[in-house]
């Protein structure tokens, strides 16, 4: 559930129509709801009570600063995957003691920054970081905390462009090697091993395959413990799937993924940890665009609208379906009409949605791209020169413009011209 939906004909972001957003803000622009991101986190949260947790939001999803303090300040850590966003999330309030660092670059630079604004545990992805990371902390005299990301290669049967959880994939380190592994680690000074880590992937659609990872993660803690290591914490990554489709089967809920966790992990009694990103988010926000053109092709007619692939690359790059919705409820029994549902972007792969069955549009309507919170804003660029799209955060009646968008002179003088050119 989210709270877009329609009242008295007009689609509302929970109690402020879009309408009055677009007519304010411009389009285009996202749009987030903070009862529902409030509400996503809050059921992580409940799914995971009675054990010893900590539900760590992705913010690689969605991160700005406004999303990152109602999280923060509701309990929420935070899983980053760079220094950026490690200042990011400081920067909104979060304690170091609540950030998990993800990622298997991470520079010395980018650990320095970690260890001395103070963390809870960087999740290591292989050996030379693990080597890398006691060097920097053994400099700055201090001891890192670390879980080892390992690899389980179990299918977690999504998109291959968010799978990560299998031997060929560049994520963490063959679970079959990870007592050699802990064994390393146990030799460095800068370092100590306080538990495991796994994320196989992203939008898993169904449970067993976190099924699956989780009972190898159980069974690794044991050997480890028998070799004599303290493992007192597991981190078992994010990736729990939307509906991106209303008419799509829905993914699990929080509640069984819980379940999951119990039962896989919870005799254990290691504190847990996971990192749902796409789930908090994405379904908490709409990118909401106006029809520009209403073109009629040879066999077809294209919607082209002010929203591209530059503020919304999903489609583009994961062959992604959104819901697309328009912001004026369309009569009950209204004749649908097919549109391929374009961008401005001179690229034919700025193409949202192709014989997309909508009520017929003109120039000037409104339309809601759903689910479109999480890996939306976040990946948006200036290609083509349209300024970055701007975002809205919205509570009960009242909204706020969390990052406006960039004025074409402020977008120019970004650059710097050298003199000798
Ligand atoms: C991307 C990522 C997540 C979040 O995945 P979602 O599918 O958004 O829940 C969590 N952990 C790690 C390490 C990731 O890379």
């Amino acid at each position: 559930m989210d709270h877009f939906l329609y009242r008295d004909g007009q689609l509302m972001a929970e109690d402020v129509p879009l309408a009055q957003i677009a007519a304010e803000v411009g389009t285009p622009v996202y749009v987030y709801s903070a009862a529902t991101l409030l509400r996503h986190f809050r059921l992580f949260d409940e799914a995971l009570a009675g054990m010893d947790h900590l539900v760590c939001f992705a913010m690689k999803s969605l991160s700005n600063q406004a999303v990152l303090k109602l999280l923060g300040d509701a309990g929420a850590g935070m899983d980053v995957v760079s220094a950026g966003e490690y200042m990011r999330a400081r920067a909104a309030g979060v304690p170091g003691d609540r950030i998990v660092f993800s990622g298997v670059g991470k520079t010395r630079e980018e650990m320095r920054i970690a260890l001395t604004g103070g963390i809870r545990q960087f999740n290591v992805e292989s050996e030379p970081e693990m080597e890398a990371l006691s060097e920097v902390a053994s400099a700055l005299g201090v001891v890192a905390p670390i879980t080892v990301r390992v690899n389980p290669d179990v299918d977690a049967k999504t998109h291959a462009k968010i799978a990560t959880g299998k031997s060929e994939n560049k994520f963490g380190i063959p679970i079959s090697r990870a007592r050699e592994v802990y064994a390393h680690a146990a030799r460095l000074p800068g370092i100590k091993a306080i538990g495991i880590d796994v994320h196989i992937g992203s939008q898993l659609t169904e449970l067993d395959p976190f099924e699956a990872a989780y009972r190898k993660v159980a069974d690794l803690t044991e050997a480890l413990r028998a070799d004599g290591h303290e493992i007192t914490r597991l981190d078992l990554g994010g990736g729990l799937g939307i509906p991106y489709a209303r008419d799509n089967q829905a993914p699990p809920l929080p509640l069984d993924y819980g379940d999951v966790i119990r039962k896989t992990v919870g005799h254990l009694g290691c504190e847990i940890e996971i990192e749902p990103g796409r789930l908090i988010a994405g379904n908490a926000g709409i990118l909401l665009t106006q029809v520009i053109y209403v073109k009629s092709g040879e066999d077809r007619d294209f919607l082209i609208v002010d929203a591209a692939m530059n503020d919304l690359i999903r489609p583009a790059m994961y062959e992604a379906h959104h819901d697309i919705v328009p912001v004026v409820e369309p009569a009950p029994g209204f004749e649908p009409h097919a549109y391929d549902i374009v961008g401005p972007v001179c690229e034919t792969g700025d193409t949202f949605a192709r014989g997309r069955s909508m009520p017929r549009l003109a120039q000037g309507d409104l339309v809601a791209f759903r689910s479109s919170g999480a890996y939306g804003a976040v990946m948006a660029s200036e290609y083509n020169s349209r300024p970055l799209v701007p975002e809205v955060l919205v509570s009960g009646d009242q909204f706020a413009v969390i990052r406006p968008r960039p004025t074409y002179e402020e977008m120019i003088s970004r650059d710097t011209v050298p003199e000798w050119v």
